[in-house]
């Protein structure tokens, strides 16, 4: 029978309620328990897909294709979890399958309504994401307690809780504890009231979990746990640290995990932590320096490329690298210099994007890597950008460019070396659809790829519209490209490799989805390994 294990947050939104419900799903599972993961965010879009990563962040891409919150990819990283469609809910999807089926004629002529027909179908939807039985599903609201738009979950969550019997269900609520604007004392009232709005809502916390900068001192402990009718030891610190990885045991020391199973009637003994912390330790201090360069265009929101920034430290930390990652506005890179830019990096990294801003930048970087050998991965409008690069200096092919660019300027679309694609996989300047979620792709033996992943057949995540026109392929190839990586079924290009000693690999999927802490996404470890081989960078 699967537990449930609700979480809201209070005060301020962006608390870090994905992260700390991860952490506890790291908790759980490294002590055997099955879980899994629901995340609602009450927002009218259906889903995260057609969001401004500048508003939201990344976007995070599951096996089956959906395109979700990005702390979905937290809960894949803590706790190992492969995520779904039924895993992140909006509002948009809710009131989209109410309003489908009072046109079908379901509600029998009765008056639709928030309570009861919104808020049962949200409890559905709990239940749905419970359907392969996890020992503990964790249910992790957006935004803040008090929020219009959240009324029906809280609802859904009051009901939800209680049909289940007293060990089947537990509400963990974080809220922030602000520092005086005077210095000294960090302030409990804020909290307060929010424990308050959750109690008028009819609910009743089990912990209360605590931001702050700083740990609190017992007076504080004490004063929260008498105004939110708990324990003192359910009152759990969750201070600012440098490494969210950290989370996880900073809880376990406090006896969350503990505490949360006991509460939740669940057997389980102390699980092995060494792994993780492990982990956390090479992630925090590793060894040789590795100065690695992102040349993106949402570079200002530091979520944008999350899982990117991810990967790529699971892959530093097991190679024993300090990792600096710096974000290059590929727009600078349009201006500047590039040798003089990105002379102090071991490494190049252009990852996925949309349009056409940006986009010479993003070649002239990889025009750079290229032709002075600095190790490169492209990641999937990386592959693209550095086809258009290859085509125009070294295939001759000036007026090269991706079909994707073709409204920004006067460009002529029989120059689309990136093209959209109909069901057959014929270039056409109609229809494509977004090709999204894992897909197969069949490496040449003995190629950089298939050396890196150690397998001939792999699967990974994709969010793409177009693809390599397959009219041009044979060009790139009698120039020096390799096409190490292809779609079995279409023959689509998915990676690209450049013969010879440098490590130059793109690939038409997102693997940053897939990487794990404990387990380093297979072509990161190779570019951070080729990164360190490299030694010290241009002109350093
Ligand atoms: N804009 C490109 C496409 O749609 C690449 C997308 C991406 O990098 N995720 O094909």
């Amino acid at each position: 029978m699967t537990k449930f294990v609700f979480i809201t947050g209070g005060v301020v939104s962006s608390l870090g309620k994905g992260v700390v419900s991860a952490s506890l799903g790291q908790l759980l599972s490294s002590r055997g328990i099955g879980v899994s993961f629901l995340k609602f965010d009450p927002y009218l879009n259906r889903d995260a897909g057609t969001m401004n990563p500048y508003q939201h962040g990344e976007v995070f891409v599951t096996e089956d294709g959906a395109e979700t919150d990005l702390d979905l990819g937290h809960y894949e990283r803590f706790a190992g979890a492969t995520l779904g469609r039924r895993n992140n809910v909006t509002t948009g999807q809710i009131y989209g399958e109410v309003l489908d089926r009072e046109r079908r004629g379901c509600y029998g002529g009765e008056t639709v309504q928030v309570i009861p027909h919104v808020v049962d179908t949200i409890k559905a939807a709990i239940l749905r994401a419970a359907e392969d039985g996890p020992d503990v599903l964790f249910v992790e609201l957006g935004g803040t307690i008090g929020d219009i738009e959240g009324m029906p979950f809280i609802e859904a969550i009051r009901q939800f809780m209680l049909d289940r019997p007293k060990d089947g269900s537990v509400l963990l609520h974080l809220a922030l504890l602000p520092g005086s604007p005077a210095g000294g004392e960090i302030k409990t009232k804020p909290a307060q009231h929010s424990a308050q709005k959750l109690r008028e809502c009819g609910l009743h916390m089990d912990f209360l979990l605590c931001r702050s900068e700083r740990p609190m001192s017992c007076g504080v402990r004490e004063k929260l746990a008498l105004y939110s009718n708990l324990r003192a030891d359910r009152v759990i610190d969750v201070p600012d640290v440098r490494l969210i990885y950290e989370i996880p045991d900073r809880l376990h020391r406090q006896g969350l995990d503990d505490m949360l199973c006991r509460r939740l009637g669940l057997e389980s003994a102390d699980g092995d932590r060494e792994p993780w912390r492990s982990f956390v330790a090479a992630a925090g201090n590793g060894g040789v320096p590795l100065r690695i360069a992102a040349v993106g265009k949402y570079t200002g929101m530091a979520d944008s490329y999350k899982s990117l920034g991810e990967a790529l430290l699971h892959a530093a930390a097991a190679k024993n690298a300090k990792l600096r990652l710096d974000w290059i506005g590929a727009e600078d890179l349009e201006a500047g210099d590039p040798a003089a830019i990105l002379a102090p990096y071991s490494g190049v990294i252009v990852p996925g994007g949309f349009g056409y801003r940006g986009a010479s930048g993003k070649m002239r970087a990889i025009r750079w890597a290229r032709e002075g050998g600095t190790p490169f991965l492209g990641l999937c409008y990386g592959l693209q950008c550095a086809v258009v690069e290859f085509a125009r200096n070294v295939c001759g092919e000036a007026d090269a460019v991706s079909a994707e660019w073709l409204d920004a300027a006067p460009f002529d679309a029989a120059n689309s070396w990136i093209t959209l694609l109909d069901n057959q996989g014929k270039a056409t300047p109609l229809g494509g659809t977004l090709r999204l979620g894992a897909q197969p792709c069949a490496l040449e033996p003995g190629s950089r790829a298939a050396k890196a992943y150690g397998a001939e057949a792999v699967s990974e995540r994709h969010r793409h519209r177009y693809e390599v026109n397959p009219e041009k392929t044979a060009l790139l190839e009698e120039r020096g490209m390799r096409i190490t990586g292809r779609h079995p079924p279409s023959g689509l290009v998915e990676i690209i490799e450049l013969p010879g000693d440098q490590w130059f690999v793109a690939t038409q999927a997102h693997p940053e989805f897939k990487s794990r802490p404990l387990a380093p996404h297979p072509l990161f470890l190779a570019f951070v390994e080729a990164a360190l081989a490299q030694g010290a960078p241009r002109g350093a």
